[in-house]
């Protein structure tokens, strides 16, 4: 099995079979060894661990947070680790978040800053609770007949009170891939959107569309944003990716190559570079790839290796 990409390292067992059961649930919220992250905004919770460990996810006991979790009310069951239960909470309501029990707990921080200095599996503790965190906001109301929902199951639900109808937690998939022809020194496709850094290179990306396969938004995306045509689509791995609600699925794209034909709106430049001459550039610093906490840079990496 391949290593992890960040985030993507499951950090607890999710237990899904316990979300429906009040007496567990109410046991675990009792028990002193469990545990609650907060998310806040666009930020979660971390602690400066020592050593060289890097920052780790924050914590505070359930059952030091009472009134807290009394207050706020929504709860999301994450899951059990260690013996432990860990629960998630949404304090982004809140103007000042770590105030009374949460005072010295840690600090807010936003996951993207600070998910490359963590294990894949701590990262994706706080993946996991501040995906949950954004569906539970923008979920308040019902998409059938737009009355307020309540959550349930643990947070793992939200049921309507006007029409009944039962909404589950989503996640949207967005296609990544590293465009390659093929034979000895073959090349990649890399594109950059005008925003980036000079000499900024990626993967291309984009959504998939209700209706299509995963490699139809390959193909797709490739054509809509540089003209070039994909023979086929090798699927390599995927990665949560909560910013805000998506999750990216890697592939590698095989073509026959061909002329670049930017479509200037979604990026700037794209360019055909073999392997050898991407390797020169990014020694030289002509070329910068986005960094090794993206699953982008995890395909330009295992293709510069010749690792499919
Ligand atoms: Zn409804």
């Amino acid at each position: 099995m391949k290593p992890h990409n960040a985030l993507a390292e499951p950090a607890v067992d999710r237990r899904s079979e316990r979300r429906g059961d009040a007496e567990w649930l109410a046991g675990r919220l009792a028990d002193s060894g469990s545990l609650l992250t907060i998310v806040w905004r666009e930020r979660s919770l971390v602690i400066d661990a020592y050593g060289d460990r890097g920052p780790a996810p924050g914590t505070v006991p359930v059952t030091a947070a009472s009134a807290l979790v009394e207050q706020s009310g929504e709860l999301v069951y994450l899951g059990d680790a260690g013996g432990r239960s860990y629960f998630s909470i949404d304090l982004s309501d809140r103007d000042e978040p770590l105030t009374g029990s949460l005072r010295g707990a840690g600090r807010l921080v936003e996951l993207r800053q600070v998910g490359a200095a963590m294990s894949a599996a701590d990262g994706n503790l706080l993946a996991y609770a501040r995906a949950m965190a954004t569906w539970h906001r923008r979920h308040r109301f019902c998409g059938r007949c737009g009355g307020p929902t309540t959550s349930r199951n643990a947070g793992h639900l939200r049921a309507c009170s006007g029409c009944g109808a039962e909404h589950f937690p989503r996640t949207d998939p967005a296609v990544i891939m590293l465009v390659h022809t093929t034979g000895r020194d073959n090349a990649c496709l890399l594109g950059r959107q005008a925003s980036w850094p000079p000499g900024m290179f990626s993967a291309l990306a984009g959504f998939v569309e209700p209706g299509e396969s995963l490699e139809s938004a390959v193909a797709r995306e490739v054509q809509e944003e540089t003209g070039i045509a994909v023979d086929s689509v090798e699927y390599h791995s995927s990665q949560p990716w909560p910013f805000p609600t998506s999750i990216m699925l890697g592939f590698f794209a095989a073509s026959p190559g061909g002329d670049v034909q930017v479509d200037s709106e979604e990026i700037e430049h794209a360019v055909w570079v073999r392997r050898s001459e991407l390797e020169v550039a990014l020694r030289t610093r002509e070329v910068r790839l986005p960094p090794p906490f993206s699953i982008a840079r995890r395909l330009i990496d295992d293709w510069l290796r010749d690792e499919r």
